[in-house]
């Protein structure tokens, strides 16, 4: 830990998948892998192995595995970069068993948005596949279509191009949050508005779900009924998120600052904090020199100090710099966004005159929850 000086310069900590290891970086996004993956690549072994394939078979099959996943990361890649057009970073790719997840800053609101960064996947699946089967074309004049697809061993450019074939239909199935059903939620927000649009299809998610459950279960393809509960979840989660975002659709900032608080000195230690943090219930404090906010403090730091057992160090030592500024009459939903990309949990809000307030992370979610309800009841 830093302790006074120069204020720590620290890289936005990239976000990653809990049991995954970073094998790389692309496009400045750090890829990682995750534990799960490398259970599917003991069980490709173990089918190579069971239908007595030679050695050079299961390595072959082991390669082509791993060439899916390039084809898996670089589909990642296509959401990355397009959500990279609208000011949209990626904290980190994972790569699982179920597939890729690439992590965005936040999701694209606007419908077209969210159609481009949701197709871009899947597009490039498409041209990988389509430079296999040309190159196929070209050098044996046909793609294999038969049994031999389903050996081990051999086959292996005919066996990649209809694989990205299957990742492009797979992922265009219109269950929320596949890609699919991004799509078809940005082509109903775009006639219904969002939050009918996203009911509708994580309504329909959810039904494909269970579908694939009852099929997983049946017929006994485990991965199936991951996929379902994958589904299943994320769907609800995207169906919360619609409503948390429509109970603040109208609101500026204004309405859910506070606009009293108490504010701290730069030379106040941690002590004074956890002291002012127990009895004003207020989650973060502007650090104030004059008439100026250098810095912003907030719960975090504090418990951050206090797990250190740093109590008597200056409170400049934890607060951050770097803190976001946002305007009364900004829209909540998008300062809300701002906050989640920039990881931060409180805000200052001012106007031309100075400081007018501070907005956190927990006080909107609770005029969140209090307007959700209140919207549920009026049906
Ligand atoms: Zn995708």
């Amino acid at each position: 830990m830093a302790s006074g000086g120069e204020p720590e310069q620290r890289a936005r900590p990239e976000r990653r998948v809990g049991g995954a290891v970073r094998i790389g970086r692309l496009f400045g996004i750090g890829v990682f892998i995750h534990w799960s993956f490398w259970l599917l690549i003991a069980f490709v072994i173990y089918l190579h192995a069971a239908q007595g394939a030679t050695v050079w078979q299961i390595a072959e099959g082991v390669a082509l595995i791993f060439s899916i996943f390039a084809c898996v990361v670089l589909h990642e890649c296509g959401h990355a970069l397009a959500a990279r057009r609208y000011g949209i970073g990626t904290r980190s790719i994972t790569l699982m068993v179920i597939g890729g997840i690439a992590s965005l800053e936040r999701m694209p609101r606007k419908p077209s948005q969210e159609l481009v960064v949701a197709v871009a996947g899947p597009m490039v699946n498409v041209v990988i596949a389509g430079v296999l089967f040309v190159g196929l074309l070209l050098v044996r004049g046909h793609v294999r279509q038969d049994e031999a697809l389903l050996q081990a061993g051999g086959a292996y450019f005919d066996k990649l191009m209809w694989i990205n074939v299957i990742l492009v239909v797979f992922n265009m199935i219109p269950a929320m949050p596949m890609d699919g059903g991004r799509v078809l939620r940005a082509l109903l927000a775009m006639r219904f508005g969002y939050e009918r649009a996203t009911r509708a299809s994580a309504r329909l998610a959810q039904t494909l779900a269970i579908g694939f459950a009852i099929v997983g279960i049946f017929e006994w393809q485990p991965l199936l009924i991951i996929i379902g509960v994958f589904v299943f979840f994320g769907a609800a989660a995207e169906a919360q998120m619609a409503i948390a975002r429509s109970a603040i659709e109208s609101l500026k900032v204004a309405r859910a600052m506070m606009p009293d608080y108490l504010v701290i000195e730069p030379g106040a230690r941690i002590s004074d904090a956890i002291e002012a943090l127990v009895t004003s219930r207020q989650s973060a404090f502007p650090v104030m020199e004059g008439n100026e906010v250098i810095a912003m403090l907030t719960r975090e730091h504090i418990h951050k100090a206090a797990e250190a057992g740093e109590q008597d160090v200056p409170v400049m030592d934890y607060a951050d710099r770097d803190f976001l500024r946002l305007s009364p009459d900004e829209p909540l939903v998008d300062a809300v966004d701002r906050l989640q990309q920039a990881e931060k949990s409180a805000a200052l809000v001012e106007d031309d005159s100075g400081p007018v307030g501070i907005l956190t992370r927990e006080g909107v979610g609770e005029l969140i929850s209090l307007r959700a309800s209140f919207k549920g009841r009026r049906g």
